[in-house]
C-alpha cells in the first residue's frame, strides 16, 4: 500500500507499520489536542501522561523489577560510554569485556576516567563470545561491562558472565527487547532507541538504585545519574517525540505478546537465514556457531564483486542496506523485532537464487 522496502539497516533501522500508521494518525492532531506530540510541552498534561504510559509499558514489558530507574537521555549509546564510568566507579576500576568495535570504544572512553582492566579481548576477528574461564576479573572491580550484542559481526552472549557481587553492566542496544532477560542480573541496561525501541535521539538506561549517586564530584551535570533520576528525566527538555515513539513500541511488542512472543518470532526468523549458511559453501557465516547473533546475520561470499552484486540486486528487488559494516565489509542482515518473517522469506529466496546463478 505505502511501497515500502524490507529495510536490513543496522540503525536506525525499520519501525513496524502499525506503530507508523499510529504516528500518522495522531501527527497533526494528537487525540483532540489541536497539536501534535512535536510541539507539545513536555510538562503539558498530555504529555505527561504518554511519558508514564511508556515508562510504564516498558517496565512491564521487560518485567524491570521496583529496584531499577528507568531513565530517558540523549547522546546515544555512546554517551553512555562516558556517563557509566563517570556514575558508576567510586573506585576508578573497571573491568571490560572487548567483543567489538562498540565494547572496544566503550573501554577506550572509560580509560580517561578510571583503571580499565580488560578482562578479555577475542579480536581481531570477534567470531565469538568468551567463555567464563576466559574472563580475568578483578575482585575489586566497581562493574564489569558487556557488549550483548556485537552489531557489527553479528555475535550475542547466550549466557551473561557470572560476576559474582560485581554490578554486570551491558550495552544492549541492538538486542533489547528481542528477548526475555532477567533484569535482576543487572546492575545497568542501556539501549540507544534507534535499533529496537524506535528512533534516534533517545537512549534508554535501567539502573539499580542502589548503584546511582556515586558518581565522581565534577561531571557533566546532564550525566549524573542521579540528577536524572530527580528529575525524572526533565532536568532538561527530553526528546518527547522518541520518548513516544518508544512507548508505541512498547505498547507493540505488548500486543504481540510480549518479550515471550518476540523470542520466538526472532528465532524463527534468524534460523531461516542460519539455516542457509549451514548448507551452503557459497556464503559463509562469520560468527562461531554458538555465538551467533539473533539480530544481526553477519556472512561473506566468495569475492568483494559477488559481494557488491548481491547488495545491487537485492536492492533492486527491495531489500535495503545489506552491505556489511564498513569495517567489516561482507554482508549483514539486521533483522531486528520490526522486521517481518515475509522480509526474511524474500531475503532467503533471493539468497538461494543468486548462489544457484552465481556460483
Ligand atoms: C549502534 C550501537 C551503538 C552506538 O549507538 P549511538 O546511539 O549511535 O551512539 C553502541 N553500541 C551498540 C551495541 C550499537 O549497536
Amino acid at each position: 500500500m505505502y511501497n515500502r522496502v524490507y529495510n536490513f539497516a543496522a540503525g536506525p533501522s525499520q519501525l513496524s507499520l502499525d506503530v507508523l500508521e499510529e504516528i500518522s494518525k495522531d501527527l497533526f492532531n494528537y487525540q483532540g489536542t489541536g497539536m501534535s506530540v512535536m510541539e507539545m510541552s513536555h510538562r503539558s498534561k498530555t504529555y505527561l501522561k504518554i511519558f508514564e504510559e511508556t515508562k510504564a509499558t516498558i517496565k512491564e514489558v521487560m518485567n524491570i523489577p521496583d529496584n531499577y530507574e528507568i531513565i530517558f537521555m540523549q547522546g546515544g549509546a555512546t554517551e553512555q560510554f562516558s556517563a557509566i564510568p563517570l556514575n558508576l566507579a567510586p573506585n576508578a576500576k573497571a573491568d571490560y569485556i572487548v567483543t567489538g568495535s562498540f565494547a572496544k570504544k566503550a573501554a577506550k572512553e572509560a580509560a580517561k576516567f578510571v583503571d580499565v582492566n580488560i578482562a578479555c579481548d577475542v579480536g581481531p576477528d570477534y567470531k565469538r563470545i568468551p567463555k567464563q574461564d576466559e574472563l580475568n576479573l578483578r575482585k575489586d572491580a566497581d562493574y564489569v561491562y558487556i557488549c550483548a550484542n556485537n552489531t557489527i559481526y553479528g555475535t550475542e552472549y547466550q549466557d551473561y558472565p557470572d560476576t559474582g557481587d560485581i554490578p554486570l553492566v551491558a550495552d544492549m542496544s541492538s538486542d533489547i527487547c528481542s528477548k526475555k532477560i532477567d533484569v535482576s542480573k543487572f546492575g545497568l541496561i542501556y539501549a540507544g532507541c534507534q535499533k529496537n525501541m524506535g528512533i534516534a535521539g533517545l537512549s534508554f538506561v535501567i539502573v539499580r538504585k542502589d548503584l546511582i549517586g556515586k558518581h565522581r564530584e565534577n561531571m557533566p551535570v546532564l550525566m549524573e545519574y542521579d540528577t536524572q533520576v530527580n528529575g525524572d528525566s526533565m532536568y532538561n527538555t527530553p526528546n518527547t517525540f522518541a520518548i513516544y515513539v518508544l512507548g508505541l513500541v512498547a505498547k507493540w511488542i505488548k500486543k504481540l505478546g510480549g518479550l515471550e512472543a518476540m523470542e520466538k518470532r526472532n528465532k524463527e526468523k534468524a534460523k531461516i537465514l542460519y539455516d542457509i549458511l549451514d548448507n551452503s559453501d557459497f556464503y559463509i557465516g562469520h560468527a562461531d556457531k554458538d555465538s551467533r547473533s539473533m539480530m544481526n546475520v553477519t556472512f561473506n561470499l566468495p569475492t568483494e564483486e559477488l559481494e557488491a552484486k548481491f547488495v545491487a540486486e537485492a536492492k533492486k528487488e527491495g531489500m535495503e542496506s545489506l552491505k556489511g559494516h564498513r569495517s567489516v565489509g561482507g554482508i549483514r542482515a539486521s533483522i531486528y523485532n520490526a522486521m517481518e518473517l515475509e522480509g526474511i522469506e524474500k531475503l532467503a529466496a533471493f539468497m538461494k537464487k543468486f548462489e544457484e546463478e552465481n556460483r
